[in-house]
């Protein structure tokens, strides 16, 4: 588990760089196995990790479709919920995110990812007819909510809800929602290759290396304060049979992993989860739709790059 995570974070497109500039000027690091990910917290604030890694533990323990307590696994066990204050509203904004980008983001795509073996990670290439099936399930339609008191309730039985797509996103939001509520202005967090910096470093941005996907070289430089950016790629978790490769993002409207030509999108937004949500839906939708979308979001910057921008492109 620890080497496969491990792997997973060198293979992310984004390496935190220069961590130690100046002598006197102490940067403490801390990292811990979190949300099935690899969680780093860097800062000059000694008690900043402390602090990071509790709010993200509160987090994980009410979204993890893989904790069994959890709000999420409790909700797709009985199919309706009174659920938390933080739980209702990171469905609430799934389902408007669902509504944006026209059913490419879409929560309720959890049959979908087991029936492809990408929650147990055993892959497994559906016949159609049982994709077929599976669909009738998805839908963030599907899903009603009750704002006077937070119940939640699925329409079909059988409905999932998987959060891992924006989740991640969110918790970091929360985490640096605490850190600057303890006055501590200075924090880079990176969770499994999604990054939030929190001010600067030493009065300056933070800079972060861009990996190319695919590849082992680094394709430029980002230099980002209070900005969080995330990465959705197609070679992250996939498996490859035969001729093709088939990535852990899938289409809910076909059921299949999105095919839109896209290798890996970046997004930086002052929300963590606005970059996480995002990046998964214009890697679903294409780069021209995708494009239209982010326009939608003003803070909003993004960056493709399509199977004809990469050697390895299968
Ligand atoms: P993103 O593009 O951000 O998300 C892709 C994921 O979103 C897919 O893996 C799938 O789950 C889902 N998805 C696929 N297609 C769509 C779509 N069209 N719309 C919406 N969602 C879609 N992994 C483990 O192995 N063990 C764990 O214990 C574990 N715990 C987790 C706890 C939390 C709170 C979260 C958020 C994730 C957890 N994960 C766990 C999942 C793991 O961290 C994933 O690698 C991660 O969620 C994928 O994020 P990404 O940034 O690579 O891809
Ligand atoms: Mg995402």
């Amino acid at each position: 588990m620890k080497l496969r995570i491990f792997l997973l974070v060198t293979s992310y497109c984004l390496l935190v760089t220069g961590l130690c500039g100046c002598q006197n000027q102490q940067l403490y690091t801390d990292n811990r196995i979190m949300m099935g990910t690899f969680v780093e917290v860097i800062s000059p604030y000694k008690q900043a990790a402390g602090i990071v890694f509790s709010e993200i533990k509160r987090i994980e323990d009410l979204l993890s479709k893989y904790k069994p307590d959890s709000e999420v696994a409790k909700l797709n066990q009985s199919g309706k919920l009174k659920v938390s204050p933080d739980t209702f509203f990171i469905i609430k904004k799934s389902k408007e995110l669902w509504q944006t980008s026209d059913g490419a983001f879409d929560i309720t795509v959890a049959p979908l990812v087991d029936l492809w073996g990408f929650t147990d990670k055993k892959y497994h290439l559906p016949r159609e007819g049982e994709i077929k099936n599976t669909l009738k399930l998805i839908g963030c339609d599907k899903i009603i909510l009750h704002d006077d008191d937070n119940m939640i309730k699925f329409k079909l039985s059988g409905m999932k809800i998987d959060l891992g797509a924006i989740a991640k996103g969110y918790a970091l939001d929360c985490a640096v929602n605490k850190l600057r509520k303890a006055g501590i202005k200075s924090c880079l967090i990176n969770a499994g290759g999604q990054v939030y910096c929190l001010g600067g470093k030493f009065g300056k941005p933070w800079k972060i290396a861009i990996k190319e996907p695919r590849g082992r070289d680094f394709t430029g430089y980002l230099e980002l304060k209070d900005k969080s950016v995330a990465t959705s790629g197609d070679y992250e978790q996939c498996f490859i049979k035969g001729k093709a490769r088939y990535s852990h993002i899938l289409n809910p409207k076909t059921g299949y992993p999105a095919d839109s030509r896209i290798v890996s999108v970046t997004v930086i937004a002052s929300s963590g989860l606005t970059a996480d949500a995002l990046s998964t839906a214009i890697f679903v939708l294409g780069k021209e739709k995708g494009k239209a979308l982010a326009k939608r979001f003003p803070d909003v910057e993004i960056k493709i790059i399509e199977k004809e921008n990469v050697q390895n492109n299968r």
